[in-house]
């Protein structure tokens, strides 16, 4: 039987998701990788245990992930029931609806109909009686927004979710999503957009909008799928992203110049006392506006490695300036 580590408060560090009352660990894990039918149970749960043991509160799902889409959610669900069940008070669990789960016109996007059988799958194959958040995952060209918001605002009022986000919303449709959840009286709590060193699109207005509206970050791919690690420094491994057959990151992904750029970085890092994907997390986390950095794992020592990223998120002009000088020109 699983007993938490008694400890597990005492290292992480938890910000306040925008103005909202919610604390979230500056480390969240996400599920969209390796906790599928074709993860094994014992590394999914190994990774779900390790975490909660060092103060990772947050597990992030969404209905299609896998392979197959859904069994993200059960195996979150298998390992709720024989282990984490006595501590559900003590998680916040987030799903989310918007890509393609079933055939026909409302398996995917952002009507009424589909937001709301989604989440009511999602909640069945977690084993879980509401989730913490629940998310919009990308917005719908052909939905008004004002349809969708008030989906999640039911959501909320039904009780099966606590909290509402979005993800994916530029900033301009951001805003707009922000402004009608908060007149539905169900303010947003998150966005979910893509952020890291090799990315920084949400500097572009999205930060702004979601600081302006009480609104927290949560940003995924912190890692660039595992590009801002040490992994890729002497090839690319078999068992890593690049190495199997992730139509988001592939063996071209990593080049010459990548390398270069990383091995750089990694000095960095060292020159911190920190690993380069603590390096990466801390980036990240320098901004006042982001609340959790949304990292993947396909091991418990990798979980290991970046939860020690938390509280060590300044950084010098002169280093920042260095980050930048490395990547240009990738
Ligand atoms: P990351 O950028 O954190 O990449 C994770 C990968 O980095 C791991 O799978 C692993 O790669 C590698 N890694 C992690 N830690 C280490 C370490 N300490 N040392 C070496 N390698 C390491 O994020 P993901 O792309 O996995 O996304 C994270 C989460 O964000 C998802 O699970 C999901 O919850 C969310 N997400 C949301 C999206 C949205 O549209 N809202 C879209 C994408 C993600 P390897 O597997 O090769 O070992």
């Amino acid at each position: 039987m699983y007993e938490a580590n008694v400890n597990r408060y005492g290292d992480m560090a938890y910000r306040r998701a925008g103005r909202s009352g919610l604390r979230l660990p500056e480390v969240s894990l996400g599920l969209w990788h390796n906790f599928g039918y074709a993860a094994t149970y014992d590394n999914a749960r190994d990774m779900l245990l390790t975490a909660f043991d060092l103060g990772v509160t947050h597990f992030d799902i969404a209905n299609n992930y896998g392979p197959p889409p859904g069994s993200a959610e059960s195996m979150f669900g298998r390992v709720l029931k024989s282990d984490m069940q006595p501590y559900r008070d003590e998680l916040i669990v987030s799903s989310k609806a918007g890509y393609l789960m079933w055939p026909g016109p409302y398996g995917e996007w952002g009507s009424r109909k589909y937001m709301i059988a989604s989440c009511d799958q999602s909640l069945k194959r977690a084993g879980l009686d509401y989730f913490d958040v629940f998310y919009h995952h990308r917005p719908d060209p052909d939905t008004p927004v004002y349809e969708t918001m008030s989906a999640l605002d039911y959501l909320v009022r039904s009780g099966k979710a606590v909290y509402a986000g979005i993800s994916n919303y530029k900033a301009a449709e951001a805003a707009e999503a922000f402004k009608v959840l908060r007149e539905l009286g169900t303010p947003c709590v998150l966005h979910q957009p893509a952020y890291s060193i090799l990315n920084r699109a949400p500097e572009a207005g999205l930060l702004d909008a979601c600081n302006d509206n009480g609104v927290g970050v949560i940003c995924f791919a912190p890692l660039a799928g595992g590009r801002l690690t040490e992994r890729y420094l002497n090839g690319v491994p078999a068992d890593s992203r690049a190495g199997g057959d992730s139509p988001f990151l592939k063996k071209e992904h990593i080049t010459p110049q990548l390398v270069a750029a990383l091995n750089g970085l990694k000095d960095m890092a060292a020159a911190r006392g920190q690993t380069l994907a603590q390096m990466a997390l801390g980036w990240v986390l320098r901004r006042s506006e982001v609340t959790s950095a949304l990292i993947g794992a396909s091991s418990a020592a990798q979980i290991c490695d970046c939860v020690k990223a938390a509280g060590s998120t300044g950084f010098t002009g002169e280093e920042l300036a260095g980050i930048d000088a490395l990547i240009a020109g990738l």
